[in-house]
């Protein structure tokens, strides 16, 4: 503040242990505060601003108004009483609009709102991580409905597609041929005797030789084959592309892989399979009527067989 100014005394009273520091000038102060050495220049707004606006080419601006109001003075001779009761009324009479428009003339006082950068940056690192967390959620949530999706086709002990599944694949399957008249053939098959091993080792054991031949099954099929668990012992082969003939081939090799395997606990085991196609002619249900009445034949003819009954011999 400039040196001998009244403010500082008033300003001394209401902030105390406020660090006054007297300059010679305003631009003696403002200098000052230019280069650091002070933390802020203290003046009447109208005359600061008018120095601003004037002669000042640095780089500072009036950051706030203290609360104090100075009202401003004339002085006039103390001989001359007429002459203070003039300017006395002249001053009473100024019109409060005029007065504002004066002082705005002079002290043009530019508002200008300065950007949080702080509050900013933790509005950004705030989404931030909320889209952290939204991306993380949303992984978490693929993942999981992929796991559902999974087990929702999966039958739970071998691992197999479920029942479900394969009916769905029955229905692609049967839209396929229909649509561009192509192959396609479907195995159904049978273990043999299997109350046997239950009765005689038990079922946790029939529940692993169950996983076990699933194993055998997934193992000897092409990848585009879908092998599913029709029922308890049962399992179904959907095959795209492949003729009955093909089907009987896969099945004849599926029986002898089933029939050379060895089955913890139980050793040997054979299965039996009934060998069907689609047609377009052939509904869904005809088919697996068809592969039912083959596997029937090939149990009936002493097991471990492959029988084939073919989508076309069914009387319509
Ligand atoms: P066949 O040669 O005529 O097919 O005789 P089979 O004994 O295999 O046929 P059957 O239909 O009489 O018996 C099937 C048995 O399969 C009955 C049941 O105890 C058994 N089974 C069905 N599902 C499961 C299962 O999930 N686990 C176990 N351990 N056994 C099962
Ligand atoms: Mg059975
Ligand atoms: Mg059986």
């Amino acid at each position: 503040m400039v040196k001998g100014y009244s403010v500082e005394e008033s300003l001394r009273k209401e902030v105390p242990g406020i660090n006054i520091i007297e300059v010679e000038s305003i631009n003696d102060g403002l200098q000052q505060v230019e280069n650091g050495q002070l933390y802020g220049y203290i003046d009447n707004l109208m005359t600061i601003a008018t120095a601003i606006q004037k002669d000042y080419t640095g780089s500072l601006k009036i950051s706030s108004r203290l609360e104090n109001d100075i009202n401003l003075s004339i002085a006039t001779r103390n001989d001359e009483p007429l002459l203070q009761e003039i300017f006395q009324k002249l001053i009473h009479n100024i019109d409060p609009e005029f007065k504002q428009a004066t002082f705005n003339k002079w002290v043009p006082v530019k508002q200008e709102v300065s950007f949080d950068y702080s509050l900013m940056w933790k509005i950004i690192i705030g989404l931030f991580l909320l889209s952290l967390g939204f991306i993380y959620h949303y992984h978490q949530l693929r993942r999981l409905n992929q796991r559902l999706k999974k087990l929702s086709v999966t039958d739970k002990l071998t691992g197999l597609y479920n029942r479900v599944k394969m009916d769905d694949v029955l229905i692609e399957q049967k839209a396929e041929v229909d649509r561009y008249n192509v192959n396609a053939s479907i195995i159904l098959l049978d273990i043999d005797f299997f109350k046997r091993v239950n009765d005689t080792y038990g079922h946790a054991v029939g529940d692993a030789v169950l996983v076990e031949l699933s194993n055998v099954l997934q193992e000897n099929v092409r990848s585009t084959d879908y092998v599913g668990r029709w029922g308890g012992e049962e399992f179904i082969i959907v095959c795209p592309h492949i003729d009955v003939e093909e089907g009987r081939n896969l099945a004849e090799k599926l029986l002898a892989k089933i029939r050379e395997h060895s089955y913890k606990h139980i050793g040997k085991m054979t299965a039996s399979a009934g060998v069907s196609n689609f047609l377009p002619s052939v509904t869904i249900k005809e088919s697996l009527y068809n592969v039912d009445q083959a596997l029937y034949q090939s149990k009936l003819a002493n097991r471990d067989k492959v029988s084939v009954k073919k989508g076309m011999e069914l009387p319509r």
